[in-house]
């Protein structure tokens, strides 16, 4: 299965096994907004979790804070946001189709890069053991030829895109010869920019409604509190404040399921420190989550980092975590180093001061920031993307049909145990319900009766339950269960009595919290 059929199967597996809906699908649903139905919610609420803990709980000197989606319209002017928080976008005259800009020219550069990587594979294949890839990288003409090629044309995207040029983007699109995917023509308009907040009204008479913005990002919540948390929690810096809310954008391009969605949720912590000492905490971050997402256990070389060419008009320094989506390494979480930039603007718009006295220095300064942004839907598909899994089934050395399974870490797994009576009958529902009961308060657990044991399996399989506890005749008599193990579909027989400190042991989220 290549990588556009395993996403294609995703996204209808996601449907029918109440992962994710289209929003207000019986009204054909509504471009790039999406539902979580009863498991993807129970996912993304675990996945929360595991943020929210590592964040502040594990942390003393970070706390976390729940800001409203509306905020004062100055606060966007302050942000940047109304001035720049635009993408260029071109239309394709012939598809009608609109794409980013700058995203053509990243997908033509990605283009080149892996051409590069293909020639040092053959390399490596043709000269074996004698292959040196430095003298190889250095001298290989078609290796030479495509990195100048993508320096040249990095360097006047990025160019073209500091200086706000949007006639030199354009002309670089045509230099490249890029064409539009859908009608292969090279006939594009003019570059245009589109601010993606999305505006509405507040106020109930329509003359006095004022514009207001759907926040596009939860740090300014964070930015607008920095001195109530740090007086009433009594913080010293360094220290920080995290979030999980809403955002919305109004992507131009919103393709790719729930990768880029109109309505999204972030997790940010925004670190504030003394001004001079960004680099070291920036470093700190970026390794810190890194160890955060690598212990989800998704494989490690599923992550990289990708360093930004060009820069948001707040930023010093900044870098994504990428991941390996079934459509290649894309991002799933900026890491900024966002100077004093956000509180010094406020404390301009809003003629507060915005300032910490630091005890040790005896100064006053406005705080920089080091920012940790991470998309929880992105997180979402990237856990689902990895998890599916169509395999077939041996019984007895046989071949014994397919399943499809979600290899979901069990600690963020929705259902983390169904229990089962084998049949319907001899007092075995009611034996299978009372373990239900005692372990209900400590675990999500579902409990199913209906179809035979092997359908039950597949269908918890297919949501990715990790344990099924199988109640039979023999647990009247002995009080044992059998655990079937969702990964290696192996049995296991166990006291009714160890349940609770089995699971607890498999699927508690401390297992994740410890590697931290
Ligand atoms: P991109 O370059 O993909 O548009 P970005 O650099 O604009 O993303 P940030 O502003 O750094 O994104 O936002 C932080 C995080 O929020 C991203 O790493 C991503 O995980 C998430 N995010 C941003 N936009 C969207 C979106 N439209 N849908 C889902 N998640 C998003």
């Amino acid at each position: 299965m290549n990588q556009e059929e395993l996403f294609k199967k995703l996204i209808a597996h996601s449907k029918e096994y109440g992962y994710i809906f289209p929003s207000s699908e019986i009204y054909d649903g509504l471009s790039a907004v999406y539902d979580y139905g009863q498991y993807g919610s129970e996912l993304k609420n675990n996945i929360k979790r595991y943020w929210w803990e590592a964040m502040v709980r594990l942390n003393e000197n970070i706390v976390g804070i729940d800001a409203a989606i509306f905020m004062h319209p100055r606060t966007w002017e302050a942000s940047g946001h109304v001035g720049a928080f635009n993408d260029p976008l071109i239309d394709n005259k012939d598809s009608k189709k609109r794409y980013r800009a700058d995203v053509l020219l990243e997908e033509y550069i990605a283009k080149l890069e892996d051409k590069v990587e293909k020639e040092v594979e053959k390399g490596r294949k043709k000269f074996a053991e004698g292959f040196d890839e430095a003298q190889f990288r250095a001298t290989n003409p078609n290796v030479l030829r495509n990195a100048e090629k993508v320096n040249e044309v990095r360097a006047r995207m990025v160019d073209a895109l500091t200086k706000n040029d949007l006639e030199a983007v354009r002309q670089l699109i045509l230099d490249c010869e890029i064409v539009c995917p859908i009608s292969g023509t090279r006939n594009w308009t003019e570059v245009r920019q589109f601010n993606l907040m999305f505006e509405t009204k507040m106020g109930s008479v329509s003359e006095d409604a004022g514009t207001i913005y759907l926040r596009p990002e939860t740090a300014q919540g964070i930015f607008v509190n920095f001195l109530n948390v740090q007086k009433t929690g009594r913080m010293k810096i360094p220290f920080g404040i995290a979030q999980i809310g809403k955002a919305f954008r109004n992507e131009i391009v919103a393709r790719q399921f729930i990768f880029r969605m109109r309505e999204f949720e972030q997790m940010e912590m925004q670190f504030f420190i003394r001004p001079g000492e960004e680099m070291k905490w920036y470093e700190h971050w970026k390794a810190t989550r890194m160890k955060w997402h690598k212990a989800l256990g998704l494989g490690d070389s599923n992550y990289r980092y990708h360093n930004h060419d060009k820069l948001a008009h707040y930023a010093n320094a900044a870098c994504d975590i990428e991941f390996n989506f079934p459509f290649g390494f894309k991002e799933l979480e900026g890491i900024h180093s966002r100077t004093d930039f956000d509180l010094g603007n406020h404390q301009k718009f809003s003629g507060r001061k915005l300032q910490y006295f630091d005890p040790e220095t005896n100064e006053n300064y406005v705080p920089y920031v080091v920012e940790t942004s991470v998309g929880l839907d992105r997180l979402v598909l990237s856990v689902l993307s990895n998890s599916y899994c169509e395999e077939k089934v041996q019984k007895d050395g046989e071949e014994a049909g397919e399943r499809v399974v979600l290899r979901i870490p069990a600690a963020i797994a929705p259902v983390k145990l169904a229990v089962m009576p084998l049949v319907k009958k001899d007092g075995l529902p009611e034996k299978a319900r009372e373990i239900l009961s005692s372990l209900k308060y400590d675990f999500n657990c579902q409990y199913d009766e209906k179809d035979s044991i092997g359908k039950r399996y597949r269908r918890q399989d297919a949501i990715g339950t990790p344990f099924c506890v199988t109640v039979d005749h023999q647990s009247l008599e002995d009080n044992t269960v059998t655990i079937r193990h969702r990964d290696s579909m192996e049995q296991e027989r166990v006291s009714i009595a160890s349940l609770r400190g089995i699971m607890e042991e498999k699927v508690s989220m401390r297992t994740l919290l410890e590697q931290l």
